[in-house]
């Protein structure tokens, strides 16, 4: 089977087939950087991390290109109250953005266009938007986007226009022809930061930094267009109109969309106030538990946040690492004969696959994982299991990893330098005890018992696991 993905244009799963071969191009809708990010962006941003993750599992070079809104009626408001420049105040925010996106382990996009940087290509984009007939200039300087100039409107969200408009509404500063037209300039107010253009100083609206930046930085089509649910209407809608306008295609071949993490019975957002920010909850859980949390949740589901859930998944992982690390210690002190888990390793890998070109279905795929260990526990348990078995089922989890990063990083019990530690000080007691040395050989266990690490001795030596 190959990769196919939800389409929110067509509501089909459809088979992925990339524009250029190879190659993914994938834009998926940043931040407003007005303030920290919580848990809401959090899930977004781990859900298209792990999304750009596999299509390079899959072989694919992958453009990943995520946007930071740094200009609009919020960061220029916060940044008034606070007496500072509006790109100051979101150049804060943007660090501490990349410093929240590294405690989810969430790796790093291949380019963060900003829309402040950008202006000169959403002019021209402008510019060309009216020059099509799309678009109409108003006497104090902003330019609007004429919806009903537009086909297809509402394909991405499946509403009709004539559904919409009764509860549209014009606000009274501003002049467009019809409330469903929407601003692609708008013209500076005192006091806000703007740019100079054809139509007077002003600055870009919101949906058309997207079109803009994505033409300018992808190209005119893209293969993946992604983001939170919220931004389907009237965000997505909107630029897909606006680069329709000038290319007279659609923007993106597939969109995908992850579900609302919900609080209180509704979406996490900064203006409910039932948020909750990445930086405190990466203080009580490490990034491995986060990303297993929102991944064991299929990425379009609505899911209601909850510190409980996040206290099962650490629990549920803790047991994942410690199987993980006995495969590993199993791989280099097991009997060299015995069961062989390739073919265990092997289907597990197939069965990864399957969920994962199943619409990117990380929660079938971590329960691939879960399976493997079970099977692998218990030929540790009996000593059936050969060590080649072990290392071929410890590899091929690690392999699965790279998508979905939820084991123990390098170095802390995976391969690295505490899992040859802990052979030394087991190597060592066992030692002790040969040579009759049982106060010793009991002090070192007692000592790890303090540190957070037992020891268990079976027939195939000892084993050892976080308390
Ligand atoms: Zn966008």
């Amino acid at each position: 089977m190959a990769l196919c993905i939800r389409n929110g244009l067509t509501n089909r799963k459809e088979p992925f087939v990339p524009i250029k071969e190879g190659e993914v191009r994938m834009y998926v809708c940043g931040v407003t950087v007005y303030d920290d990010i919580h848990m809401g962006h959090a899930r977004s941003m781990i859900v298209f991390d792990a999304v750009a993750r596999y299509l390079r599992y899959l072989g694919y070079r992958v453009v990943h290109a995520t946007n930071f809104t740094d200009v609009d009626d919020k960061i220029i408001a916060r940044a008034n109250e606070r007496g500072i420049d509006p790109l100051e105040l979101s150049a804060g925010y943007i660090e501490k953005y990349f410093r929240d996106a590294a405690s989810l382990g969430v790796r790093m996009a291949d380019m963060y266009p900003k829309a402040s940087e950008n202006i000169d290509c959403i002019i021209d984009m402008v510019r060309e938007i009216v020059d099509r007939g799309f678009g109409y200039a108003t006497p104090d300087g902003s330019v609007y986007f004429e919806v009903g100039k537009a086909e297809n409107y509402g394909r991405l969200s499946h509403r009709r226009l004539e559904d919409m408009e009764p509860s549209g509404r014009i606000a009274s500063d501003e002049q467009k022809r019809d409330p469903m037209d929407f601003a692609v300039w708008k013209a500076a107010k005192p006091g806000e930061c703007s740019w100079p253009s054809p139509w007077g100083d002003g600055r870009p609206g919101w949906h058309i930094e997207c079109s803009a930046m994505v033409r300018r930085h992808l190209g005119d089509k893209i293969d993946i267009h992604g983001g939170g649910n919220d931004l389907v209407f009237p965000h997505h809608e909107n630029e897909i109109l606006q680069t329709e306008a000038v290319t007279g295609d659609v923007m993106a071949n597939y969109w995908m969309h992850n579900g609302m993490l919900q609080a209180k019975g509704e979406k996490m957002s900064k203006s409910l106030g039932n948020f909750f920010k990445v930086e405190e909850v990466a203080g009580r859980f490490d990034p491995q538990t986060i990303r297993f949390y929102f991944l064991n949740t299929h990425y379009s589901s609505p899911l209601a946040y909850g510190e409980e859930a996040l206290s099962e998944a650490k629990s549920a992982l803790s047991r994942l690492w410690n199987n993980y690390r006995d495969l590993v210690s199993y791989g280099k002190s097991g009997p060299a004969s015995g069961d062989g888990a390739e073919a265990e390793a092997a289907a597990m890998e197939a069965e990864f696959r399957e969920a994962m070109d199943d619409d990117f279905n990380t929660r079938a795929a971590i329960e691939a994982v879960m399976r493997l260990v079970k099977r692998t526990n218990r030929g540790m348990g009996d000593g059936s299991l050969s060590a080649s078995g072990a290392a071929a089922a410890a590899a091929a989890m690690r392999r699965a990893d790279e998508v979905l990063g939820i084991l123990p990083p390098d170095g802390d019990g995976g391969d690295g330098l505490l899992d040859s530690v802990m052979e030394i000080l087991i190597g060592l007691r066992g030692e002790l005890r040969g040579r009759k040395m049982y106060d010793l050989a009991d002090g070192i266990r007692d000592d790890l018992k303090k540190a957070g690490i037992a020891l268990e001795d079976s027939s195939g030596g000892a084993k050892w696991k976080r308390t």
